[in-house]
């Protein structure tokens, strides 16, 4: 997007490659209403790790979820917090739903996979990877929700989500625990810091507002 000489300062990729993930996360199947963004805007950027990750090796794929972490506790900390699904369209856009999003994605991954299976860039070996395949094909086209993604994922051979349907992260109560607004209210100290503070604090220099 940017010239040569202009791209080595401003890399484009992990833009391009966000809203690459985006025709499949978002066009070919959509979040079925607002408050599951995050399956259209979580895993644009967890794409970009991953397209970080083919190109440039799991070290720096790493350091593109650590970021994330970072990026998403930042604004836990001085900001709010609030379920990744949620229904107030003045949040929707935040690190929760992007960061955040790709971070709990790249957890399910090790969940399902492993450190070491993770530690390669994508490959259909994985069952992570197999049960996005199966997320793509069952709704093709279609919307879905974040228990049509959660849900098939506790039901493989070998996985179950005991530790995680008892803290309210998978399970069969996805469907309620992460809709439920936090349980205890949090103070709004202030709102997200804007797009171009936000690229300043995260210090990719190829991050976008998107
Ligand atoms: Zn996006």
């Amino acid at each position: 997007m940017h010239d040569a000489r202009a791209d080595q300062d401003y890399p484009s990729t992990n833009l391009v490659s966000h809203e690459l993930g985006q025709h499949w996360f978002g066009d070919y199947v959509q979040g079925r209403d607002w408050a599951n963004i995050w399956l259209n805007e979580g895993f644009a950027t967890y794409l970009e790790a991953l397209y970080t990750q083919h190109q440039e090796g799991n070290d720096a794929y790493r350091f593109a979820i650590y970021n994330d972490q970072l990026a998403e506790q930042q604004e836990d900390r001085d900001s709010y917090r609030r379920p990744i699904v949620y229904t107030d369209a003045m949040d929707m856009f935040d690190r929760t739903t992007h960061e955040k999003g790709a971070a709990v994605l790249d957890m399910l991954r090790y969940l399902l996979d492993g450190a070491e299976a993770a530690s390669h860039p994508a490959s259909q070996n994985e069952l992570f990877f197999q049960a996005l395949r199966h997320y793509l094909i069952e709704h093709r086209a279609q919307s879905a929700d974040t228990a049509d993604l959660i849900e098939p994922c506790g039901q493989l051979p070998g996985k179950n989500w005991v530790g995680f349907s008892t803290n309210g992260y998978f399970g069969p109560d996805v469907r309620t625990t992460w809709l439920r607004p936090a349980t205890t209210p949090q103070p709004r100290r202030r709102r997200s810091a804007s797009c171009k503070s936000k690229q300043a604090i995260e210090k990719r220099p190829s991050s976008t507002c998107r």
